[in-house]
């Protein structure tokens, strides 16, 4: 899961950018209203969390640029206590939630959690691909009924496998989702932790989920 965050506050910015890669998020951060408009509309994020108050253009602004550009990622804002009417106009203008500043770390990654689930269409939030199961809230995942134990980095994977299960991903995809690294230096990194999720998913296994497209990348699916 990549999320953008926009903030002009470095303070706040860097709270946000840590408490969400510790969740293994992948994260950029920038800082003006005119760069998140455009990194928003390259369209490779699952989630924006937008400030209102930004230079160069409002987050306001930057939200209705990306919904006239049919960018439909999940935005949360970050409205100022005092600014009931943003709230209004925040969702007129294509908000998903908000959240008012000062705000408990908590709360946004609950938010964070709550709107992902919702983006990936997931009324339960439960990821199931044959006998295999993966909740979000919880971060339990499960084959056959029996608990997997995985790393930050091997979860954070296999959530991006199953939310694409069925399609093919490649390496420069799941770098950019899963590590937020550029992928020409990366390749080795990605074929490794896939090794590690592997032999953990599927070792031992009669039915193998997650497939190697050759030349291409990978994929999680049921054997048909
Ligand atoms: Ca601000």
């Amino acid at each position: 899961m990549r999320i953008l965050v926009v903030e002009d506050e470095a303070k706040v910015a860097s709270f946000i950018r840590k408490a969400l890669a510790e969740e293994s998020y992948a994260v950029d951060v920038c800082s003006d209203g005119p760069t998140g408009l455009d990194l928003g509309q390259s369209d490779v994020y699952d989630l924006i969390v937008l400030d209102i108050m930004l230079p160069g253009m409002t987050g306001l602004e930057v939200l209705k640029g990306l919904r006239n550009a049919r960018i439909k990622t999940p935005v949360l804002l970050l409205t100022a206590l005092s600014k009931v009417d943003q709230k209004v106009k925040g969702l007129d203008a294509g908000a998903d939630d908000y959240l008012t500043k000062p705000f408990a770390i908590d709360e946004l990654l609950a938010r964070v959690r709550a709107l992902l689930r919702r983006g990936a269409g997931e009324a339960s939030g439960l990821l199931q691909v044959d006998d295999l199961a993966l909740n979000p809230s919880t971060r339990e995942v499960t084959r056959g009924g029996q608990r997997i134990e995985l790393t930050a980095k091997e979860y954070a994977l296999l959530e991006y496998l199953m939310r694409n299960a069925g399609r093919v991903l490649t390496r420069p995809m799941i770098s950019e989702h899963v590590w937020n690294q550029d992928f020409d230096t990366f390749t080795n990194v990605i074929d490794v932790y896939m090794n590690y999720l592997r032999n953990k998913i599927d070792r031992g296994r009669t039915r193998a989920l997650i497939q190697t497209v050759r030349g291409s990348g990978y994929v999680l699916k049921a054997e048909s």
